[in-house]
């Protein structure tokens, strides 16, 4: 059975809060062999390595854009500590999730930056990778890593993971040359999310890591029109058992057969993440 790493998943989430461990329990009968559960702020910053060490899966720390609106800066203070503290946590995969939402309008910008930038800083002192939240913000997120990465930074000045990518062609190779991979989760699943997929197809496959961003964006076979919401039903809560369909969906888009994507996928997390690599039976 191939093996796959869900890069990006909130299983700490209150959506999870019924059967968070029988939801993990399916993901892993289908070979999902590690999740990699971001924090969004200091208050689940202990909350997620819980989880990690619990269930044998990965954490980041982080401050999400959209907690900056509410996050006293002390947070920033807090997220230091913490990184102090877990240092050598094999758990503690990388830094996140961090970067710019200009999506939602009432973001102080400023404010987000700020977070952003001290975060990004945070990220080279302790060496650890980034998983980076772009969201209507490609150019001033590759504005933020040039000038983090410093003058003497070579081409893979940054590892980690421009997770929910979903820009252009030019701007993925441009994450790609500064050593990021690209999230591809539920979105390509759906035929109208065509610049999604035209990049899931065209950049080389040691690019591509797979994420389901659960509990958000639910794939195609579980997504609730807006007519059926209209009618009572909520949206489908996304899972990291639906990462192998997402995974066969991605293989059959750039024509190669499932095994092939899903040991791709899963080197190109190792190589993200490389902490992962010592998690993992398969690494
Ligand atoms: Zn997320």
């Amino acid at each position: 059975m191939p093996v796959w790493i869900d890069t990006h998943c909130h299983l700490d989430a209150s959506e999870f809060a019924p059967d968070r461990d029988a939801v993990r329990l399916r993901a892993a009968r289908l070979g999902v062999a590690c999740c990699v559960v971001p924090a969004v702020h200091a208050a689940n910053f202990d909350v997620v390595r819980t989880w990690a060490h619990r269930h044998g899966d990965a954490y980041a720390l982080g401050v999400h854009p959209l907690h900056t609106a509410t996050a006293a800066e002390t947070e920033l203070a807090v997220l230091e500590a913490a990184l102090a503290a877990r240092a050598d946590d094999p758990r503690l995969v990388a830094l996140g999730e961090i970067g710019l939402d200009y999506f939602v309008p009432e973001l102080d910008d400023a404010r987000q930056q700020h977070f952003f930038r001290v975060q990004l800083r945070l990220a080279r002192r302790w060496d650890l990778p980034v998983l980076l939240h772009v969201r209507r913000s490609v150019d001033q997120v590759l504005r933020h890593l040039r000038e983090a990465g410093g003058s003497g930074a070579g081409r893979h000045a940054w590892r980690g993971i421009a997770h929910a990518f979903n820009g252009s062609l030019q701007q993925a190779e441009a994450f790609i040359a500064l050593g990021f991979k690209l999230g591809m989760g539920a979105t390509l699943t759906f035929e109208r999310a065509r610049q999604v997929r035209r990049v899931a197809a065209a950049v080389p496959l040691d690019a591509l890591v797979l994420e389901t961003d659960a509990p958000d964006i639910p794939p195609r076979w579980l997504y609730r029109s807006a007519e059926q919401r209209r009618g009572g039903l909520p949206q489908a809560r996304n899972a990291p058992e639906e990462l192998p369909r997402i995974g066969a969906e991605l293989a059959a888009l750039r024509g190669i057969p499932l095994e092939a994507l899903a040991e791709a996928t899963t080197r190109n997390a190792l190589q993200a993440l490389p902490r992962l690599r010592a998690l993992l039976p398969c690494g």
